[in-house]
């Protein structure tokens, strides 16, 4: 009997329970910007999830990207990005600052569940980086806050534009540089060509997003 090509359409591999889900920091990119896209064309994924999906949820977790965001409601990163249970990891604390357990759990994002794209991403009328350009002091937790949010916000006093806007952007700036400056490990990863860090902007008003810093 001579050979026969086996001409079969074979389907693509299901790496959805590898290490960030066999993504590289492109391809993260490239499913997260398709999620927001569905997200402003109101076409959202209908997604089911099963018992048999909580057992493996439960089993193990295999997120693509690492998200540290604001903790305002209206930014929550599953639905403007219309990603599932298990997708994201995700850090979020007002004013999207990066704080010594934030930066721990990036951490273990990248090293242990091999994700490969953090995103920082601030958001449009942000009350947290408004009150730091209000607020000069304040006592306890908010003051430590506002004293982490401040050097952002002076960079934006000499900028060109709203200064509300300015800050922000600066302020998602501020802390991409701060990641890389206080973990080795991720400037590490950083620097082998491994993990991309960027900066987004969220617009309330519109849904878009808006890119204003990038590493790796
Ligand atoms: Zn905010």
């Amino acid at each position: 009997m001579p050979d026969t090509p086996d001409t079969a359409p074979t389907a693509p591999p299901d790496r959805s329970r590898e290490p960030g889900q066999g993504l590289t920091k492109e391809e993260a990119l490239h499913r997260l910007l398709e999620g927001h896209w569905r997200y402003l064309e109101n076409s959202r994924l209908q997604r089911t999830v099963t018992a048999a999906d909580r057992g493996l949820h439960a089993q193990g977790q295999y997120p693509f990207a690492a998200l540290l965001g604001c903790a305002d409601s209206r930014v929550a990163p599953e639905l403007i990005f219309d990603q599932g249970q298990g997708d994201l990891f995700v850090v979020r604390v007002a004013g999207n600052i990066i704080g010594l357990s934030g930066l721990a759990s990036l951490e273990y994002a990248v090293q242990n569940l091999g994700v490969r794209l953090i995103v920082v991403m601030g958001h449009e009328n942000c009350g947290a980086v408004k009150a730091a350009l209000d607020v000069h002091d304040a006592p306890g937790p908010i003051g430590y806050l506002l004293r982490e949010i401040a050097p952002a916000v002076e960079v934006a006093r000499t900028a060109p534009g709203p200064l509300l806007d300015r800050a922000v952007e600066c302020n998602v700036k501020h802390t991409v540089n701060n990641i890389l400056e206080r973990s080795e490990t991720l400037k590490k990863y950083v620097d082998d060509g491994q993990l991309r860090v960027v900066g987004i902007v969220y617009r309330l008003s519109s849904g878009d997003i808006e890119f204003h810093a990038t590493a790796g």
